[in-house]
């Protein structure tokens, strides 16, 4: 049946960032619409994401760590409050903390070194030694101890998007599934035409499309770097008997008594996004290595494959397009879609109507600047 909606803001993706944003958008009163295309390629539909406030290279708090946090839990909160539809006896974010092994004598060092001088929000993080380590991971054999990171742990993806969806319903934000479309800009607004007849009028289009920005003409030029990520899930013939998740070189969580997740096989270069033997070799050498107890006879489950976003400086871009102001990205989470998007989101949100300043770092501005001195744009 054809239908024609109006919003101020429509937004393409329904993945985290496009959710979330949704979410943000509606609360702070602007009418909002939501497209999504069902690509395959869509890393919110993973099973499970590690809510992971540490840097990337060091054990740092990374980026907005706390701030993040705390959006998330305050989202998770709202989302979770007053919807009987949404189990909340069966939280679909387990604050369990992190467990960050150092697995030879350099990263010991570098840990200590680091720990040192790292300024961690007062109780976020204790260092674990040896014996402590293994009392907490007693299928690792550690030798060396490392952090314990008392806030994170993991979502439970599917069941994430799933609430998220429900009251986005219930906010009577539209919601258009759409494969194919075109948008049409005139003086005063943005129209997305669909196959079904659906047809949507808006004054900005936000993309947060995730990977498939890469494809977009509009938005192709932002230096934004594809990587491959596959992760899987291993029945295991030894009952897990560890509760947090374990970071290094990648992550495992572990799921119920006999299954684990493990993820992060970060393929700069490769042929197709497809998960493959490869992916399943890395994945299971990543158990071995920091779980040898257990990883003895593990049977390969279920595994996927997906592509992340990374940027120059691991931030995600927000901001407009610099010649056509209606026109907004979201996108770059990289590692760190779980722990960053609402917080981005709000900050997105909060620029779109309230006028608020998007900071240096995010802003899609720190790169047209530079396209600009060159001549580019
Ligand atoms: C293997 C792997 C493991 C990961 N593990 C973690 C982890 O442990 N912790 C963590 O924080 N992050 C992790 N990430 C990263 C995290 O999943 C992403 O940062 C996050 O999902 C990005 O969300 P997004 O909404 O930007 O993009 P996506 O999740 O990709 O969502 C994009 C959405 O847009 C839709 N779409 C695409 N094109 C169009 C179009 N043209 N029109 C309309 N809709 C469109 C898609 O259908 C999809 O719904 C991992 C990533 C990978 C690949």
């Amino acid at each position: 049946m054809a239908s024609s909606i109006n919003v101020d803001m429509a937004i393409l993706g329904g993945g985290i960032a496009g959710t979330c944003l949704g979410w943000y958008l509606n609360r702070k009163g602007a009418k909002v619409a939501l497209i999504d295309n069902q690509w395959e390629e869509n890393s919110s539909r993973l099973p499970a994401a590690i809510v992971n406030p540490v840097s990337i290279q060091q054990p740092n708090a990374a980026w907005q760590a706390e701030a993040s946090y705390n959006e998330l839990l305050s989202l998770i909160n709202s989302i979770q409050t007053d919807h009987p539809s949404i189990q909340t006896d069966h939280p679909f974010f387990h604050q369990t903390g992190i467990i960050r092994p150092a697995l030879d004598d350099t990263l010991f060092a570098n840990f200590c070194e680091t720990l040192k001088s790292s300024e961690w929000p007062d109780g976020w993080f204790s260092w674990l030694d040896q014996q402590e380590l293994i009392e907490s991971l007693p299928q690792s054999r550690n030798k060396y101890g490392g952090i314990n990171l008392r806030k994170g742990g993991w979502i439970n993806l599917p069941e994430f998007m799933e609430s998220i969806y429900i009251k986005i319903r219930e906010l009577d934000i539209p919601i258009v599934q759409a494969e194919n479309y075109r948008i049409e800009k005139s003086r005063n607004s943005v129209q997305i035409f669909t196959n079904e007849d659906h047809s949507i009028c808006c004054n900005y289009l936000i993309f947060a499309t995730g990977a498939h920005l890469k494809r977009s003409p509009l938005w192709s030029i932002l230096p934004m770097h594809k990587v491959k990520g596959q992760s899987a899930l291993f029945k295991t013939a030894r009952p897990v008997n560890f509760k947090q998740p374990v970071m290094a070189l990648g992550h495992i969580i572990p799921q119920d008594s006999h299954l684990l997740y493990a993820g992060g096989t970060y393929e700069h270069a490769y042929q197709d996004v497809r998960p493959d033997e490869h992916g399943t070799k890395k994945l299971h050498t990543l158990i071995k290595t920091l779980l040898p107890g257990i990883s003895d006879h593990i049977a390969l489950k279920d595994q996927w494959a997906e592509i992340s976003l990374i940027t120059p400086n691991n931030l995600p871009f927000l901001g407009s397009h610099p010649r056509q102001q209606e026109y907004y990205v979201i996108a770059g989470f990289g590692a760190k879609g779980a722990i960053t998007t609402p917080y981005a989101a709000n900050i997105l949100a909060n620029h779109l109507i309230h006028g608020e300043p998007i900071s240096d770092e995010l802003n899609t501005e720190r790169y047209w600047q530079k396209l600009r001195k060159l001549g580019k744009i």
